[in-house]
């Protein structure tokens, strides 16, 4: 028997699930591309990208999913045989510095657990020890979505402007932006990279790349910028089809609109983090109840350096595959895979799973994905402590 049949939820940390209103803003045919409301939208849904990162610097708008924003903001301030550090500590630290070495970047990689954010003394280090001045940016990941883990921005940033070292700080936020506090200004970030389908709750299209003055006019030594990716027209066009180097994605503009609208009628951006801050800790206070004597476990064990938008976990392999196949197939819940712990053909790869609750997610939808999971280790007969939709709920009723 299956009782899947419904609305499914897809669980997983992007795509995320696209809200009703996005999805019926986006349902328009296309508009004037010259002139008229889309050409008139632009500067109010720039102003609100830069209040959602908390900057007063700029913001270019991609066509493209992460990966494409990873080569935007290296394309913009790296030049072939430039030094750069890059701070791994996942898949996506990984996959960013693959992306600048490709590009012919001179990368130096600092290597972080999985399970354990960078560490900001070793970053130091490293920048101390580059004498010369020579590294040009240090790429971080504020959440890498691997492991789930939170970097902490605000003391890379810190310790950053306390050194003398000319290096532009670059942050991952794809997983992150709209989901963890974050603070571009504050925080000392030159370079901030986002993607829509995650906690702006769009589907995958567009990416924004969001500039501090410091990074624009380091962007003007470089001889050759790809017409494509070079921001500057992008952020500051002298006709609309320069805002995106072609034709406007007009009905994801409609449906970003939409996405920004829901923000703000929340309560704004810190809002939307308490939110996400109270869900997490829902899904924690479970899962430290089924970790009880059981087989599963938190993979980030130190609360404060988990993401809000995304949970990792441990389940003997291969129980978490049979567990997810068991959550989608019986109940609608998709939950995702683990990615980056384990190559694909390993045994051990089946041991992880990730809860992705990112965007647009609400306190029925985690205690939904929780019940379900506790179904699922009961069908599975898997060993796990009892009590952990009790422990949610309890979280929950302290909204
Ligand atoms: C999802 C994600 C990416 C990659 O985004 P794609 O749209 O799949 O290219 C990059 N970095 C982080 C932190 C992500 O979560």
């Amino acid at each position: 028997m299956t009782l899947a049949q419904g609305r499914t939820y897809l669980a997983i940390p992007g795509p995320s699930v696209v809200p009703d209103q996005v999805l019926n803003a986006m349902h328009a045919t296309s508009t004037n591309i010259y002139e008229g409301a889309l050409v008139e939208m632009m500067p109010a849904l720039v102003a609100d990208l830069k209040g959602l990162a908390r900057t007063t610097g700029d913001v270019a708008i991609y066509i493209g999913n992460g990966h494409a924003l990873w080569e935007a903001s290296l394309a913009n301030i790296v030049a072939p045989g430039d030094k750069v550090l890059v701070l791994v500590g996942g898949a996506f630290g990984q996959g960013w510095a693959d992306t600048a070495r490709t590009l012919g970047a001179d990368i130096q990689v600092l290597e972080f657990a999985n399970n354990a954010p960078i560490d900001v003394q070793a970053v130091e280090q490293a920048l101390r020890a580059d004498t010369a001045g020579e590294i040009r940016a240090v790429l971080a990941v504020h959440v890498d979505t691997s492991g789930a883990v939170r970097s902490d921005i605000a003391a890379l940033g810190a310790m950053m402007a306390g050194l003398d070292h000319p290096a532009l700080l670059m942050v991952d936020c794809i997983a992150s932006l709209g989901c963890d506090r974050f603070e571009m200004d504050a925080w000392g970030v030159d370079v901030m990279i986002a993607a829509s389908q995650k906690g702006l709750m769009m589907p995958p299209g567009l990416g924004l790349v969001f500039v501090s003055a410091k990074a624009k006019s380091a962007q003007k030594r470089l001889v050759n910028i790809s017409p494509y990716w070079d921001w500057a027209p992008r952020i500051a066009p002298e006709l609309f089809y320069q805002y995106f180097a072609g034709t406007a994605p007009v009905q994801h503009l409609l449906g970003l609109r939409a996405a920004l609208d829901l923000i703000q009628d929340e309560g704004g951006v810190q809002a939307v983090w308490a939110r996400h801050e109270k869900l997490a800790n829902a899904i924690w206070a479970a899962c430290d109840k089924w970790a009880e004597n059981g087989a599963l476990r938190l993979h980030v064990a130190d609360p404060v350096h988990r993401s809000h938008s995304v949970t990792a976990l441990y389940l003997q392999a291969p129980l978490a595959t049979a567990l997810r196949e068991w959550c989608e197939t019986k109940t609608g819940v998709t939950l995702g895979i683990g990615l980056g712990m384990a190559p694909p053909d390993d045994p051990e790869w089946h041991g992880y799973f990730r809860i992705g609750h990112m965007g647009h997610v609400n306190a029925h939808m985690v205690l939904g994905v929780l019940g379900v999971i506790d179904a699922g280790l009961k069908a599975l007969d898997v060993k796990h402590g009892n009590g952990a939709l009790a422990a949610a709920s309890q979280v929950i009723s302290t909204a």
